[in-house]
């Protein structure tokens, strides 16, 4: 069933309670849903840094998984990832096993929580593709001292977080979608949201689609937040922006957060475990709160969501605050707080308002895997990576030596992305690490995998490659980028 078709009745929920302070928070914010009168069942779950010790490498057993498959809607606290061993991070594991493709991370103004911006009503949401990108983890030693990420972003990738950026703007009746990118500097991957974003934005005249180079966007958040309503963005670029968001507004204490797929959602506070406050009923639930909030108008329970809006806007006005605002000597205790918040459930507050929020409707494209289907292809060269301590021009010498009679020849080389051969008069730091470029010599041309073979064995009578990667060309548009240098 899809996250965004109707439920019956009682909805249940998958609950972690996480590492640290996440117990505190998690059970603060059921506290309240349930005094919300949601019809809510909790089912709970473990993950994290038990899990961890127990030896399971994931940090996520199979019996969460299997509430989760169940459920399709979780809200978990902050799971600890252990630092300085193999494991990975069992948050991003929940986040990809169930491709939560987006994270939505809402950032506005709240009472009582100043901050140097408060009074301009900073009010915005940052949608951040949440699986791709250089997230995807995948690295690699290149040679002893040059490493590699492979930064991939996927057509599909891009419409799905673009289309969830616009329907978001449409249900919380928003006006502007800012999408931020790098696309100058990285064409393809960057460049690809940025292609999608223009075209998906005709489908939505009645909202105002503006591309931001993502350094601009850092720098026009600090400078004149107000001025952003939906910033959509690639997932590194997206991490960075979403912290800078939360700290305009009050810091991790007020970051809620939610990650969303067409199967499951998982709804989690921005913040981590902070293990020095736990057990200590001193830390602020608000985050988890209101990523609570979020999770009821996901499920539909809309009235319910406005009224716990409504009751933590009501407490922050009369001026009951946690430690982390007020300092932990005259903070109130997460419980007072939350205590405080449940006996203004029902309560508005005459100066903050809550949107008038409708139903999200994700976008289903189609299953197939290879989502873009081009009318032509060719192979017009090989990029071969080698490993060599020679300097440009003796390597340069020695390959176009060892490709003389090929149907192949040595364009150039480069070096951490800029030409260094033949000699261009740049002077250039090299490494280990050089890209040789390999070109069909007549025009038109496709280079077998035959062609490949062979010239990969040639190059290792004398020289040392780690990778190669095709030049290719779909319905006659290049497929590869040229070096700083390189014509
Ligand atoms: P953190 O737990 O978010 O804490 C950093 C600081 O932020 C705290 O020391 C505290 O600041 C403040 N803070 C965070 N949450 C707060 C709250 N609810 N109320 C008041 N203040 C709050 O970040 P970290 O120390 O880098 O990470 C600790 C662990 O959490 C790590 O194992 C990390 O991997 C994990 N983590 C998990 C998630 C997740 O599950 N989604 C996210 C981030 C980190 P002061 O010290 O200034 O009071």
């Amino acid at each position: 069933m899809d996250a965004d078709v109707a439920r019956s009745d009682t909805t249940l929920i998958t609950v972690i309670p996480g590492d640290g302070i996440g117990p505190e928070v998690v059970t603060s914010a059921q506290r309240i849903v349930e005094a919300s009168g949601a019809a809510i069942k909790w089912e709970e779950c473990e993950a994290g840094a038990e899990v961890f010790k127990k030896g399971l490498p994931s940090g996520v057993p199979t019996e969460t998984i299997e509430s989760i498959s169940r459920t399709r809607i979780v809200l978990k606290g902050p799971l600890e990832t252990p630092v300085g061993f193999g494991e990975k991070s069992a948050n991003v594991t929940l986040r990809k096993l169930f491709e939560t493709y987006a994270n939505i991370r809402p950032a506005r103004e709240l009472p009582g929580v100043t901050t140097p911006y408060s009074g301009r009503g900073i009010d915005l949401v940052v949608v951040r593709e949440n699986v791709e990108d250089l997230y995807a983890g995948i690295e690699y030693m290149q040679t002893p001292g040059v490493a590699q990420a492979l930064k991939i972003i996927s057509r599909k990738g891009c419409e799905k977080i673009v289309r969830t950026a616009f329907e978001l703007a449409l249900a919380e009746g928003r006006e502007k979608v800012h999408c931020a990118t790098k696309a100058n500097i990285m064409k393809f991957t960057e460049g690809m949201l940025k292609r999608v974003f223009e075209e998906v934005a005709r489908e939505y005249p009645d909202i105002e689609a503006n591309h931001i180079i993502v350094d601009n966007c850092a720098h026009q958040l600090v400078k004149r937040p107000e001025q952003f309503d939906v910033i959509v963005t690639t997932n590194m670029n997206g991490d960075i922006l979403s912290d800078e968001s939360s700290a305009l507004v009050g810091g991790l204490g007020f970051a809620p957060s939610a990650n969303i797929g067409n199967e499951v959602a998982i709804f989690e506070a921005v913040h981590g475990s902070a293990p020095k406050y736990a057990g200590k009923d001193v830390i602020n639930p608000t985050a988890l709160i209101l990523t609570a909030v979020m999770m009821l108008r996901h499920i539909g329970e809309f009235d319910a969501a406005a009224d716990v809006e409504h009751a933590v806007l009501v407490t922050l006005e009369s001026g009951v605050r946690t430690g982390d605002i007020a300092g932990y000597d005259k903070g109130a205790a997460t419980t007072a707080y939350t205590d405080a918040i449940i006996g203004n459930l029902g309560k508005r507050s005459e100066k903050w308002k809550v949107r008038d929020y409708k139903p999200l409707r994700l976008p289903h494209l189609g299953t197939d895997i290879d989502f873009v289907k081009p009318k032509t292809r060719a192979v017009v060269g090989l990029d071969v990576f080698v490993e060599s301590p020679l300097p440009p021009a003796e390597l340069g010498a020695s390959l176009m030596d060892l490709t003389r009679d090929s149907r192949l020849s040595l364009k150039m080389i480069g070096n951490r992305g800029t030409k260094v051969f033949p000699p261009t008069g740049a002077i250039t730091d090299v490494a280990d690490h050089y890209r040789c470029r390999f070109v069909i010599r007549e025009k038109p041309g496709d280079l077998s995998d035959d062609e490949v073979h062979e010239l990969l064995q040639r190059i290792s009578l004398q020289h040392r490659w780690m990778h190669i990667e095709k030049l290719l060309e779909f319905d006659d548009e290049l497929g590869f980028t040229r070096d700083q240098g390189e014509n």
